[in-house]
């Protein structure tokens, strides 16, 4: 029998609201497929930050390595900068362990209404691969600056054939799994530079892949088309950048950001992955025992997933499904209802 070993970081507001609750679910789901996993639990975050001026410790990334896969919950804090989060502790994961590749599912549930009109279950269920460690965000040795008179800022990109072509790679591969249809998003004809090398490894890597249909799409077309025709979508491909922002506008798409889980995914055995619900610490409603944990309980389908552990994630998420099509099961008010999270998860691992 497998035991994997899980590194847990609640983090702040509602993260280890729903984390704790999903948590006998996930291990229901777990030993019913005949696989067990630890958890060992890390107090990182703001929290730590306004204490110690860290949201981790130093060697933060060493304690981590061991592991097989990594659960955040959230982090963020309305006195904490985000940049702070961002680079106390999300960034250096994602960098540290090579999560090159962000995996957005965006699923329009049945008992779930989209605010597009028209739309109801099944229409919506595509994926966005979105680089995650290069492309906007990268620094390229020190160009970035602002003028010494504050009237310029100048701010770069980079793109590796190495990076581009991976994460290119992992769509391309996800496609073939799926409905076989890739969209390659990007803004060939005003950055003639980094789009048009990104077109040309699309094209280089197309030809591994001739079941698959390529489509290319300028990001601003591609907003506008995830509102007009989500339904024709399956696989997107997307920098840092336009992956960025085209996960939020899935997300709305589908319902709420209570409902939406991700991945950033190390492909291999090399280093872990780490899975969090896309929602933040909500600190609206902290406390308040309405936090919906299915964005979390999603998260954790899609980590066994990445484990091979297929028969566990499948049951998690199709309790998931089940539940919202289930007019009668709890819901929290984020998504029409009035149950709290304790109440959702207890009726989830009434049906799995
Ligand atoms: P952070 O700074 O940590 O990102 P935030 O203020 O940006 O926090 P989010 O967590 O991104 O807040 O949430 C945005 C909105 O969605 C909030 O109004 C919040 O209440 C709601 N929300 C987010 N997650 C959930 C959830 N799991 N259940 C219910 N409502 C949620
Ligand atoms: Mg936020």
């Amino acid at each position: 029998m497998d035991a994997y070993e899980i590194a847990v970081i609640p983090g702040d507001g509602i993260g280890p609201e729903v984390v704790d609750a999903a948590l006998p679910i996930v291990a229901d789901a777990a030993e019913n497929a005949g696989f067990s996993f630890e958890t060992t639990r890390f107090d990182w975050g703001t929290e730590r930050y306004l204490d110690r001026d860290e949201m981790m410790p130093d060697d933060g990334l060493d304690r981590l390595s061991g592991f097989d896969s990594i659960f955040l919950g959230a982090v963020g804090h309305p006195e904490v900068p985000d940049h702070v989060t961002l680079h106390g502790l999300l960034l250096p994961i994602r960098k540290g362990f090579d999560q090159y590749v962000c995996k957005r599912p965006n699923v329009l549930f049945e008992g779930i209404e989209s605010p597009l009109r028209g739309y109801g279950a099944g229409d919506v269920d595509f994926v966005v691969y979105r680089e995650n460690t290069e492309g906007e965000y990268a620094s390229v040795g020190g160009r970035e600056h602002r003028g010494f008179d504050h009237e310029t800022a100048v701010q770069s990109a980079l793109f590796t054939r190495r990076g581009t072509e991976r994460i290119v790679r992992a769509a391309f591969e996800a496609a073939a799994e799926r409905e076989g249809r890739l969209t390659s998003i990007t803004k060939s004809n005003a950055q003639a530079h980094s789009m048009v090398f990104w077109d040309d490894v699309v094209e280089d890597v197309a030809a591994e892949f001739p079941s698959v249909e390529v489509e290319r799409l300028l990001v601003d077309a591609a907003a506008m088309d995830l509102i007009r025709r989500p339904h024709e979508f399956d696989v997107l491909v997307a920098s840092n950048l336009f992956g960025d922002i085209l996960t939020d506008v899935g997300a709305q798409i589908t319902g709420s950001m209570g409902l939406a889980p991700s991945g950033n995914v190390h492909p291999g055995e090399s280093y872990p992955s780490m899975f969090e619900p896309v929602h933040g610490s909500a600190p609206d409603i902290v406390g308040e025992g309405v936090a919906n944990p299915l964005a979390t309980v999603l998260s954790w389908s899609m980590l066994f997933e990445e484990l091979g552990e297929i028969g566990a994630a499948d049951a998690l998420w199709n309790a998931v499904t089940d539940q919202l099509a289930d007019e009668d099961a709890p819901r929290t008010p984020d998504i029409g209802g009035t149950a709290g999270t304790g109440a959702v998860v207890a009726d989830l691992r009434s049906r799995l």
